[in-house]
């Protein structure tokens, strides 16, 4: 990390300065401006200037993983202060739902295995899509009875997790979301192609339905995946929400279409009732690539 800037040690607090700032700035020396910040005692570090666009936040274990080597790693592991352990609460790491298992290890024989996949046959999800986005289901726990799409980031560290209930409901909650900040996660960040024409849907299942998709987890797009794609990709945006978001669609355009995303914005008007989900359910791929070369640019003036 180069020299220390700052150390509170009874805080656990250090400084130095950010290496991908200093990267940037073509200073691999460091730039002396320290506005690297971490904490190990709480096992968090965090660039002031660069944290969303250079994803330079999250645990010291990250950074060390991206700018230090095993051995470093190691050592860090062994010296880590207990206190870690006690004052956890920010940085509580994700894991997959009690019981969690694979589908594709599973067979008729296992508990509700018959009914997950029942349910998920019925949207049409084939079992290359739950291999390739390592589906799993759980029976018990909080989660139980409930389809998991698992998601991660670009280090393959789970990030989030979808939780779909599939059989008989004890809640109202079609959904469970985990204990998570979705806006500062990018869902299946690690299978995401910049240099490919990427997809902009709501939800996991239009997701894991969309080639090279991303999915908002919602109608808006986050910070993080806003600063992510101005930086990284490198072709075209197309945005396909649902039927009934076109007018969110036409603000994310406004949103996106602008420095060096300028006319590589496009848009997809979904028919009436539709989903991408839904439009794989109904048509299979074939629908979803109808839809995908009904994209377009908007005319400037439907924002006047
Ligand atoms: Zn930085």
């Amino acid at each position: 990390m180069g020299e220390c800037r700052k150390h509170d040690e009874d805080k656990g607090q250090a400084a130095f300065d950010c290496p991908a700032c200093s990267a940037e700035k073509g200073l691999p020396d460091g730039d002396g401006k320290g506005n690297l910040e971490l904490n190990y005692y709480k096992d968090v570090f965090k660039c002031w200037v660069c944290k969303d666009t250079n994803s330079m936040s999250g645990s010291i274990t990250k950074l060390i993983k991206k700018y230090g080597n095993l051995r470093i790693l190691t050592d860090y592991r062994l010296l880590q202060p207990e206190k870690t352990f006690e004052d956890r609460d920010e940085t509580k790491i994700l894991v997959l739902p009690d019981g969690f298992r694979l589908l594709k290890d599973c067979t008729s024989r296992d508990f509700k295995y018959n009914r997950a996949m029942y349910y998920l046959g019925q949207r049409g999800i084939t079992p290359r899509i739950i291999n390739q986005f390592e589906i799993g289901y759980t029976t018990t726990g909080k989660f139980q009875n409930r389809i998991i799409i698992p998601s991660y980031d670009e280090n393959d560290t789970l990030n989030y997790f979808i939780a779909r209930w599939f059989d008989k409901q004890y809640t109202k909650l079609k959904y469970l979301n985990p204990d998570a900040a979705k806006q500062e996660i990018i869902f299946s960040e690690n299978k995401i192609n910049w240099d490919a024409t990427i997809y902009l849907v709501e939800g996991a299942f239009d997701h894991i339905v969309v080639p090279n998709s991303i999915p908002l987890l919602g109608k808006d797009i986050s910070d993080v995946l806003l600063g992510k794609i101005y930086e990284k990709s490198k072709a075209n945006i197309v945005i396909l929400l649902d039927n009934d978001a076109y007018e969110d669609s036409k603000l994310l355009y406004r949103k996106l279409d602008f420095g060096n995303l300028s006319g590589r914005i496009r848009i997809c008007k979904l028919p009436e009732g539709y989903d991408p989900s839904l439009i794989y359910q109904t048509w299979g791929s074939k629908g979803i690539i109808h839809y995908l070369h009904t994209r377009r640019k908007l005319k400037e003036s439907i924002f006047n």
